[in-house]
C-alpha cells in the first residue's frame, strides 16, 4: 500500500522499530576512502533518514550485514563446542534495485544450493529490505543490460523528497505504524537506461578459456581482491581457528571474507596452487560472475552494479572485459562458418 508522510513520522516509525530491529543504510563516511580528501559511502547504523545517502551508489554494498566480513560460528574447548548466538535484534537494510537482486544471488548460493547454511539464514530469517529507487543511473552502472533496475520484491520502498516522503509498503507491520497517513500511489524510481552497456554471450567456446586475451588481465592486476570485496555477488569465505592465548586448547572458529583474486585462496595441502596466474584468476570470476552460475542456476551472477570497475585500482573494467569476450565469441563464431 503507498503512503504520503514526513521524515518526523518515518523517524519516530525508525524510533520504534529500532526496540526489535538495527536500521541500516548507505551512509557517508567523510575522509575516510583511500586518500585522506576522499569520502567513502558504506553501510552503516542509521537512527534517522537524514543520515542515509541517497543521492550516491554506495563503495560498498549490502552484504556485510547477512555475512559478516568476520564472524564467529562457533566456540570450543576440549570437550565441547558451543554455537554462537543468534543476534538478539533483526535488520532493517536500505538497498538499491541491483543489490536486491544480488540478495537473490546470495540466497541462492546459501540457502539453495545443497545444505542450508544456517548461519545465513538465521540473519536472513530476520531482516526487512527497504528499496532505494534510483532516479539517474551512475557512472559504470550497467543494471539494464543485466535486467536488475527493477523489483518488486521489498519490503517497503521510501522515497525522501523534501519534507515529503513517499512509502511502498508491502510489510504489515509498516502499513499498521502508517495508519492515519495519506493513501497515494507510489512507484519505485528506477532507470531505463546506462551509459554502459554490456553484452554476454550465451555460450563461450572451450577455446577461450585458453585465449592469450586473458594474459592482459595477468599483467595488470595486482591481485588486491578490492573487486571482490565490493561485489554484491561474491561470497567467498575462507575458515579461520583462532586459540586463544591464556588457554591453547580452547578457542572460536570464524569464516572470514576471501577473494578468487588474492595470493592462496587456491593454496591446497601439499603446495599445489591451482591459480598462480592472475589472468586466471580473472578468467574464473568473469566466467563465474557471467557464464558457468547461469549455467546451473539460470540468471547471471552479476547484477550489474559496476562496483568492481569503480574501485580497482589498476582501471581493470569488468564490462569492458565482458564485452571484449563476447567480441572474441562472435569472431570464434564467424571462423567456424
Ligand atoms: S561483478 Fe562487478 S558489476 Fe557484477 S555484481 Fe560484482 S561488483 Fe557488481
Ligand atoms: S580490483 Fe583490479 S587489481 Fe584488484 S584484484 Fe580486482 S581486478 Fe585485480
Amino acid at each position: 500500500m503507498g503512503y504520503q508522510t514526513t521524515p518526523e513520522k518515518i523517524n519516530a516509525i525508525f524510533s520504534d522499530l529500532s526496540k526489535d530491529f538495527i536500521i541500516y543504510a548507505p551512509k557517508r563516511f567523510v575522509g575516510d576512502g583511500t586518500f585522506t580528501d576522499i569520502d567513502t559511502i558504506r553501510y552503516g547504523e542509521i537512527a534517522d533518514l537524514s543520515e542515509i545517502e541517497f543521492a550516491e551508489k554506495s563503495d560498498y554494498s549490502f552484504k556485510e550485514v547477512l555475512l559478516p566480513i568476520s564472524e564467529t560460528l562457533f566456540y570450543f574447548t576440549e570437550n565441547e563446542i558451543k554455537e554462537s548466538d543468534v543476534p538478539q535484534k533483526g535488520a532493517i537494510v536500505f538497498l538499491r534495485s541491483c543489490d536486491l537482486h544480488g540478495l537473490k544471488r546470495m540466497d541462492t548460493i546459501y540457502l539453495e544450493n545443497g545444505a542450508v547454511d544456517s548461519y545465513y539464514k538465521r540473519l536472513r530469517d530476520q531482516t526487512k529490505f527497504i528499496l532505494i529507487g534510483c532516479e539517474n543511473s551512475f557512472e559504470n552502472c550497467f543494471c539494464v543490460s543485466m535486467g536488475t533496475q527493477k523489483s518488486d520484491d521489498y519490503d517497503a520502498y521510501i522515497k525522501v523528497d523534501g519534507e515529503t516522503v513517499l512509502v511502498d509498503s508491502h510489510w504489515d507491520l509498516l502499513d499498521t505504524a502508517l495508519a492515519g497517513a495519506t493513501p497515494s500511489s507510489v512507484i519505485p524510481d528506477s532507470v531505463t537506461a546506462n551509459d554502459t552497456v554490456v553484452t554476454i554471450s550465451e555460450t563461450v567456446p572451450q577455446t577461450l578459456f585458453d585465449a592469450p586475451f586473458w594474459e592482459d588481465y595477468g599483467n595488470r592486476c595486482i591481485a588486491c581482491g578490492r573487486c571482490n570485496f565490493v561485489c554484491p555477488t561474491c561470497t567467498c569465505f575462507t575458515m579461520q581457528d583462532i586459540f586463544y592465548t591464556d588457554n591453547g586448547k580452547a578457542g572460536e572458529r570464524r569464516r572470514v571474507w576471501a577473494s578468487c583474486h588474492v595470493d592462496g585462496y587456491t593454496d591446497m595441502a601439499g603446495g599445489h596452487a591451482f591459480r598462480n596466474d592472475k589472468g586466471q584468476r580473472m578468467r574464473f570470476k568473469v566466467m563465474h560472475k557471467i557464464n558457468d552460475y547461469k549455467r546451473r542456476f539460470g540468471t547471471h551472477m552479476c547484477i550489474g552494479c559496476g562496483r568492481c570497475d569503480d574501485v580497482c585500482p589498476e582501471y581493470i573494467s569488468f564490462a569492458n572485459c565482458i564485452n571484449k569476450l563476447s567480441d572474441l565469441v562472435n569472431d570464434a563464431a564467424k571462423e567456424e562458418i
